[in-house]
This record gives C-alpha cells, sequence and structure tokens, in this order.
C-alpha cells in the first residue's frame, strides 16, 4: 500500500486539523475502511468554556466516514475524566457512554466513537483504527496470532477477539502500556491499532504493516489461483441481462416487499467469485470484520448456479432464500438475547453463480454501501484463502454484535423515511413540463426516478442534477413512447438501477391542431401514436414488472381536461387523449385484483416550461379563442373558476397524492388540475 502522505500539505496544521487531514488520507484508501468503518483520535490541549488550557482527546463521532471527516466530526472529551477509567476493570456499555456524553468540552456535538476508550488508553498523542483487507486477511484463522507474528514481527501486539466497547479498551491499554517498544495492535477478527508521536508517525505505521501483511499474503498466493480456480462459467452477458430483466423484480418484492433497492454486480471480479471452487467454504461463514454485520447481516444466501431459465432460476432462487431464512431463525433462536425481536429475515445479498452478486439496500446509497462492503469481503476471503480455513468470530459473537444497541444507534442516525423511500418511479416526458416536476417532486420525497423522454440529452441532463443531490436515486433513458423496444429497454435500465418498478407516470404526450376538414392525417396518426398507443405500450411494460414483483403498484396517467370538455380545432389532440383515458379505466379494472391502483389528472394550459405548445399549437390555439400568443396564459387563467394560472407542480402535487398510500384506497378517479373549470367537472 503507498502511503498519501505529503508534508507539504501537511506542514502548519493545527493538531485537529492535522486529524482530519489524517483521517481522510486513511477513509480515501478502501482497502482501509469503508462508510463509517476505523476511527482516528489525537490527545491535545484545548482552551474550555472560560479559557482554561484543557487535554482533550479528539476522536472521531459515532457512525461519521473517515473519508469526507471535517472538524466538527472529532468531538473533544476531557481526557483527565477518561483516563481514570483505566483503573477500572469492566463497565456496562450503557455506563460508558453516559459517562463519555458527560466528558465533552463543549455540548451538543456527536456522540464521541463506542472505541473511545480505546484510544483513551493507548499512552500516545495519536492513533488511528483501521480494518484493513491485509490485515483481516491474516486475523480470520484459527491460528491468526502465530500468523501475525511471523507476518507483522514482534513490535506489534495481539489482542484476542472482544467486542468492541470498555473491555477491548482495557486489553490494548493493558498491552500498550506494558510493552512501550510496540509499535501497533492487531485485533484478532476485527482490525488495526497504529500510533505515533506524530500524525504521520501513526498514519505510516499503518501504512507499513498493511503492506508487510500484503507482501506475506503475496509470497503464500505465488502461483496460485484465486480461490481454488473457476467452478463453472458465468452466463453470457445477453443471457445475465434477460435472467436479470426477469428475476430482479421478484427478487426485489420478496426481499423488500416494494420498499427497497435490488442491485446486480456481474463484473468480471464479482463473476469470479461466485463461480469459483472455493465460495462456500469461506463466503458463508461469515463477515470478515463484525461492523460489516449490521449491513449484510452474518452471511449471504448461496445459491445452486442458475440455468438462463427464469422460471426455474426464479425456483433456485426462491430456495436459497428460504435456506437463508432458515439458518437466521436458529441462527437468532439460539444466540438471541432474550426478549429480543427478530429482524426479518431476509438476506442483505445473494451469491448467484453464473450470474453475480445480487444486494439490497433501503435505498440506492444503502445498496450501494452493502455492495461495497461485499466488495471487502470478497477482497479479503481471496486474500486469505491460500492459509486455509478462513474462520470469522463465532455465531454467538456475530449475533450479539448484530443485537448490540451501541452499533443500532449508528443506524438509529439516519434521517426518518420519507413518504416514497424506497420506491421506484417512471416519468415518461421527463425532461421538461409536468413530467419534470413529477420527476423532481418524487425525488424530493424520497423516490428512485427514472427520467424517460425522447430527448435523451434533456432527460440525462435532468436525471444528473437530481441525482447529484439525492445519493443517485435519479437515472435517465431514452425514450420514444411509440416504439415498442425503446419502452422495453426503458424498463430494462430502471430495472438494473434499481432492481424494480412501483409508480408510473404515464406524461409523454404530443398536440396537434388544426380544424379537422384540415388536419393533416400523418398529425392525427402522430397524436395517436404518442397520446394513445405510447401510454399503451408504456403501460403493458409496467403492469409487466409491477406484477412479476408481486407487491401492487400505482400509475398516474396524465389526461386533459379536453377529454371531458373538448375544444375546436383541437381533435386530434382530445380524441387520441380521450383513447388514453379510456386505456386508463380498463387499466384500473384489470390491475385492482393485483393491488395495482390508476388514476387520472386532468390538467389544463400548463405554459411554463412546457414542450406540448409547439410555436403551431400555440398559433393555432390563440386563433381558435380570438386572442394573441402572448395572451394566451391569461386567458386560460381568466375562464377558470379560481382565476388561477396552474403550473407543473400544482399537477405534480396532485400526482404524488394518487401515487402515494394517502390514496391507497382510490383507483380508476379523474382529478382535475385545471384552475376550475365547470364543464370539465368529472361525472
Ligand atoms: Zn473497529
Amino acid at each position: 500500500m503507498t502511503s498519501r502522505w505529503q508534508d507539504r500539505t501537511a506542514r502548519g496544521l493545527s493538531d485537529l486539523d492535522l486529524l482530519v487531514h489524517r483521517s481522510r488520507l486513511i477513509g480515501a484508501e478502501r482497502a482501509l475502511v469503508v462508510h463509517g468503518g476505523g476511527n482516528t483520535s489525537v490527545k491535545t490541549t484545548e482552551p474550555d468554556h472560560r479559557g482554561r488550557p484543557t487535554r482533550v482527546l479528539r476522536i472521531k463521532g459515532s457512525g461519521a466516514d473517515l473519508a469526507s471527516a471535517t472538524a466538527k466530526d472529532f468531538p473533544a472529551l476531557r481526557l483527565d475524566d477518561l483516563l481514570p477509567l483505566f483503573g477500572r476493570t469492566d463497565m456496562d456499555d450503557a455506563d460508558m457512554v453516559a459517562y463519555q456524553d458527560r466528558c465533552a468540552l463543549a455540548p451538543g456535538g456527536p456522540r464521541p466513537s463506542i472505541e473511545t476508550l480505546l484510544h483513551a488508553f493507548v499512552p500516545a498523542p495519536h492513533v488511528d483504527h483501521t480494518h484493513a483487507d491485509a490485515i483481516l486477511a491474516l486475523v480470520n484463522h484459527p491460528a491468526s496470532r502465530a500468523i501475525v507474528r511471523r507476518a507483522l514481527g514482534d513490535r506489534i501486539g495481539f489482542v484476542p477477539y472482544v467486542r468492541p466497547g470498555f473491555r477491548l479498551a482495557r486489553l490494548a491499554g493493558a498491552v500498550a502500556r506494558a510493552n512501550p517498544g510496540l509499535e501497533a495492535i492487531v485485533f484478532d477478527r476485527h482490525g488495526l491499532l497504529t500510533w505515533g508521536a506524530t500524525a504521520k508517525e501513526s498514519y505510516l505505521r499503518t501504512i507499513r504493516y498493511v503492506t508487510r501483511a500484503e507482501a506475506f499474503l503475496r509470497r503464500t498466493n505465488r502461483g496460485r489461483a484465486p480461490l481454488g480456480g473457476p467452478l463453472g462459467r458465468p452466463l453470457s452477458r445477453a443471457a445475465r441481462g434477460t435472467l436479470a430483466a426477469a428475476l430482479l423484480p421478484r427478487l426485489r418484492g420478496i426481499l423488500t416487499g416494494g420498499r427497497g433497492i435490488v442491485l446486480l454486480d456481474d463484473s468480471p471480479v464479482a463473476l469470479a467469485w461466485v463461480d469459483s471452487r472455493g465460495l462456500n467454504a469461506v463466503a458463508a461463514r461469515g463477515p470478515a470484520t463484525p461492523d460489516h454485520v449490521l449491513h449484510l447481516k452474518p452471511w449471504p444466501a448461496i445459491s445452486a448456479p442458475v440455468t438462463g431459465d427464469p422460471s426455474r432460476d426464479a425456483t433456485i432462487l426462491n430456495r436459497a432464500v428460504a435456506a437463508w431464512a432458515a439458518r437466521y431463525a436458529r441462527y437468532f433462536k439460539t444466540h438471541a438475547p432474550a426478549g429480543q425481536t427478530m429482524d426479518p429475515a431476509v438476506p442483505r445479498f445473494l451469491l448467484v453463480p453464473r450470474l453475480g452478486v445480487i444486494v439490497t439496500g433501503k435505498d440506492r446509497r444503502a445498496a450501494g454501501i452493502a455492495l461495497d462492503l461485499v466488495t471487502r469481503n470478497r477482497v479479503v476471503q481471496s486474500l486469505a484463502f491460500p492459509l486455509g480455513a478462513y474462520t470469522p468470530i463465532p455465531e454467538r459473537d456475530l449475533c450479539e454484535f448484530e443485537y448490540w444497541p451501541n452499533e443500532r444507534y449508528k443506524l438509529s442516525l439516519r434521517a426518518p423515511d420519507r413518504e416514497f423511500a424506497g420506491r421506484v418511479a417512471l416519468v415518461t416526458g421527463a425532461a421538461s413540463g409536468i413530467g419534470l416536476a413529477c420527476a423532481r417532486a418524487l425525488v424530493r420525497e424520497g423516490a428512485h426516478v427514472v427520467l424517460a423522454d425522447r430527448d435523451g440529452v434533456g432527460a440525462e441532463r435532468e436525471a444528473r442534477a437530481l441525482a447529484a443531490t439525492s445519493g443517485g436515486r435519479a437515472i435517465a433513458t431514452t425514450m420514444d413512447v411509440t416504439d415498442h423496444a425503446a419502452v422495453r429497454r426503458g424498463l430494462d435500465a430502471a430495472i438494473r438501477a434499481f432492481g424494480g418498478l412501483d409508480l408510473l407516470v404515464s406524461n409523454a404526450g404530443i398536440a396537434k391542431a388544426g380544424p379537422l376538414d384540415t388536419l393533416d392525417p400523418r398529425d392525427w396518426d402522430t397524436a395517436m401514436a404518442v397520446n394513445a398507443t405510447g401510454g399503451f405500450l408504456v403501460a403493458r411494460e409496467a403492469v409487466r414488472v409491477m406484477k412479476a414483483q408481486g407487491t401492487g403498484g400505482a400509475i398516474a396517467v396524465i389526461g386533459t381536461k379536453n377529454v371531458p370538455a373538448p375544444g375546436a380545432e383541437f381533435g386530434a389532440y382530445s380524441a387520441s387523449k380521450a383513447a388514453g383515458t379510456q386505456l386508463a379505466k380498463v387499466l384500473a379494472l384489470e390491475g385492482g385484483p393485483f393491488g395495482i391502483r390508476v388514476n387520472i389528472v386532468n390538467p389544463d394550459a400548463i405554459f411554463a416550461g412546457s414542450k406540448l405548445w409547439s410555436k403551431e399549437v400555440l398559433t393555432g390555439r390563440a386563433r381558435a379563442h380570438h386572442t394573441t400568443v402572448g395572451q394566451l396564459p391569461a386567458f386560460y387563467a381568466a375562464r377558470t373558476l379560481l382565476r388561477r394560472t396552474v403550473t407543473g407542480d400544482d399537477v405534480a402535487q396532485a400526482v404524488l397524492f394518487l401515487l402515494s398510500e394517502r390514496a391507497a384506497k382510490t383507483t380508476g378517479a379523474q382529478l382535475p388540475v385545471d384552475g376550475g373549470v365547470a364543464a370539465a367537472f368529472p361525472r
């Protein structure tokens, strides 16, 4: 592992800024820590609220991520209050946390890491704790102590597995204090602790010990095929794509109930892992460090190799999930503390020979974290394989960690779920106007959104902007709704990105104006193709995915005021939209038994941001209403009961309501969003 340290960038930094700097260097190396794992500290002197110099420990707050750490992630605790605890032999977690809270130099900071005392008790100014891949490859082994000695030399201490907390801190502190020549300690089945007189020394020791471990593993692995070599061969890329499109929605329904994300990783390394001889010998044993159990549960579900036939493979995956659930129930019953309620018995990841790695998460971000942790486990297991006998902590300890209140606290820090959290929506015509307003509103309320538009560039631009502020909850797909193949590709994109589909906003539409006796038949055909056939094709594919998931669904069809109250010289538009409305009603009839609700929103006269109104249409409508193009918005507003201009955001609010559980008992309804047009009252 290469050091990222540069004296130039570190020069002149305060102790706290150096800590932030070093933490980021460590966090940048994914082979050291990922997603909130590991922690760092410095012992320094800072003024208290009255200006008195006070010895403090700056320690990472619980759950903060080293890679993006800032100074506020490191609360200051009074060292002179922490250090006397070393005299105790044991301390309850709750007491320890309460005690630590009272040591804070300033109120209101983040809760300090559960490993705070570990940092306090080691008598060195700078301390770093990581879960380095190469170290974990050495210590998940029955002979870990001897292997560590052989690989890393004798200036490193060894502490047997103890759950993080007071006892681990006490043990590590005692080892460090009794052996002043040590530079680091290995925690069995858990990770590495280094320290130094300077920030640089502590950091470089982490890098040096990891590099030594890597070199040792390289020597052991020399000439051997990773994980025992390949056992089977993956399906072809095309076959994997077809199978994923068929299986992921089913799996998403089973694993998340339609409230979460399912991702497939079929990268070459992931495929090599699931098709290796060594898979069953290592992967089902447990995570490389106990921290991972919070995101991944104790082990993956491992299926038999898939065949490429969706219905046979569905059975294969069902079996793997059922076997996992039975194993988890046994594990919980045997090891869980009395009075604890069992989490839902569903695996967080599946290893599927010939197809790849499948992970779940409550949203795209969580699924991404799970995938990163699965990747770390794959790397550790590959590195450790030639040593043989990969052995993580016993299930008893794993279960204790999984249901440990202090670790669950990290999970509780997350903001409460928004209304559409974990949902997946497809919006057609999403690059502008009503579609874009709906896509934005859905993302804001927690949904994952596929923005489909014939204008692929526009959809991509809007999706990227939304993804950047939502943890990747938006993607784009180029879709002409009249092109069946393009519609299928769009649904496949939704499945590959998020695992399925719960919500559809069928919005893509086109306006063609002109008196019927002079209307170009091609304009009529275009209006019918987009507004009627397009709506049908999109709904057809969406409903197939929803049925495969088996968790219901909700569809909002954007109609128009022109269906109940048509206007002259708008025949192609009104008739094609009426066909779309009639289709929606039939869809409501057919979807009911499957929990799929279908409702219609009838907007009118949305001008801002809309592409519906081409220059010809605007001129045509102005002529039909004996006004000018510039006066059209005011004309439409003036003829409404409320005398107000209607916007895409107004329509999006109605769509959100109809898609939400608040409208759980409503289907086949029409909701006008037109400022009030008496002639268009639904009846
Ligand atoms: Zn740790």
